[in-house]
């Protein structure tokens, strides 16, 4: 058997599991791809940013180039857009690979990495991947305990993952939480606060302070979400330059392709967009939660763009769900076996996924 062969923590590895795609379901299922409603990936339903894609269609025709490695322009727009300097600045293909590269520069098999009960997978199938101890820290009501994962902090830990607001809960930790927290953290510890879904916020958060005081922290922001670019794969890092050195020297020569990296530049100064974002997916939670609660649906107040709702067998109600065009996302692999999490999409989109769990659920 090959697997003998191969590392082992590859081996050991579940893989994960994306949202289920539109075209594959149309497939399965003998339904037409346009009639299918995807609310399982917390994407943008308003679509790309216009500017991103004119952008995109012009770097089009430079695409036998090499893309610029540094990625000086789209570096440079990202540290102006927060007055910090490039130096301070990572690009990754999607703020996933920036996650990888922090594994790669501080994970071996005598480090730690410590995540809430409830946080983003992808910290654990990193950590398993880098042969580091995964230290999960339970999140009672769903929110992350930040006295706690400040104890469980040991001489081996190395990274210390905080998503906020967090995938899958929809929760929040708060400014004065955070700023107690970091008082606790030792210098060989490395904080990343996973922040994809910042900019549906209505009370910001300032976690760039800690960067700009040379704190060891990284700050992930992501395309992916209040840009409406997840297919195109662009993230970022932000964090000290001593820091933001190590993790440059962690990643491939051209991560972040060409069309990309001039898509994201377009799609950063697209404020337009992304208030039109913000408005809608407002307006879609205040729909989810006054339904749920309707419905005596027992559900986590969200703060971001998508919420769990309590429905009893989730497997069950996704499959169901599935069937009829409705494509959520079941929490099983999340220890969640009797929830779902639905992405906030448009009003249309949301008025159907109410519908089709109505009927699931009689
Ligand atoms: C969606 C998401 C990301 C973004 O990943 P990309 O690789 O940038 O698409 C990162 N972290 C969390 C917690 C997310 O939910």
């Amino acid at each position: 058997m090959i697997d003998r062969y191969a590392n082992r923590f590859v081996c050991d590895l579940v893989a994960y599991e994306p949202g289920k795609p539109i075209d594959e379901t149309a497939r399965e299922l003998g339904l037409d791809p346009a009639d299918i409603v995807k609310l399982a990936s917390n994407e943008n339903p308003l679509g790309p940013s216009p500017k991103a894609v004119a952008a995109m269609t012009a770097a089009l025709d430079e695409a036998h180039i090499y893309p610029d490695g540094g990625g000086f322009r789209l570096r440079s727009a990202i540290a102006a857009k927060y007055g910090l300097e490039i130096g301070h600045v990572v690009i990754g293909n999607g703020s996933n690979e920036i996650i990888e590269l922090l594994c790669h520069t501080f994970l071996n098999r005598d480090a730690e990495l410590i995540a809430a009960e409830h946080a983003f997978v992808v910290y654990k199938l990193m950590a398993t991947l880098f042969g580091a101890r995964y230290v999960e820290v339970p999140d009672p009501g769903f929110v992350h305990d930040l006295d706690a994962m400040a104890a469980a902090i040991t001489d081996r830990t190395r990274l210390l993952f905080i998503a906020n607001p967090n995938n899958p809960t929809g929760t929040m930790v708060g400014q004065a939480a955070l700023e107690e927290f970091m008082e606790k953290v030792p210098e060989h510890v490395v904080v990343a606060f996973d922040e994809a879904y910042f900019e549906f916020l209505d009370v910001p958060l300032d976690t760039l302070k800690f960067v700009r005081e040379g704190r060891n922290v990284c700050v992930l922001r992501t395309c992916s979400k209040i840009h409406g670019l997840a297919g195109l794969r662009v993230g970022y890092g932000l964090a000290s330059k001593p820091l933001a050195a190590l993790l440059q020297k962690a990643r491939q020569p051209f991560n972040v392709n060409a069309i990309a990296q001039a898509g994201a530049i377009a799609a950063l100064e697209d404020t337009d967009h992304t208030e039109a974002t913000r408005a809608l997916n407002r307006a879609g939670l205040a729909f989810y939660q006054e339904a749920f609660a309707a419905r005596g649906l027992n559900f986590v107040p969200s703060v971001a763009n998508f919420i769990l709702v309590e429905v009893g067998d989730g497997n069950r109600v996704f499959a169901e769900m599935l069937k009829q065009g409705v494509i959520v996302r079941a929490m099983a692999s999340y220890k969640l076996p009797g929830w779902i999490r639905i992405s906030i999409g448009t009003a249309a989109q949301n008025q159907r996924c109410i519908e089709t769990l109505d009927r699931v659920l009689r």
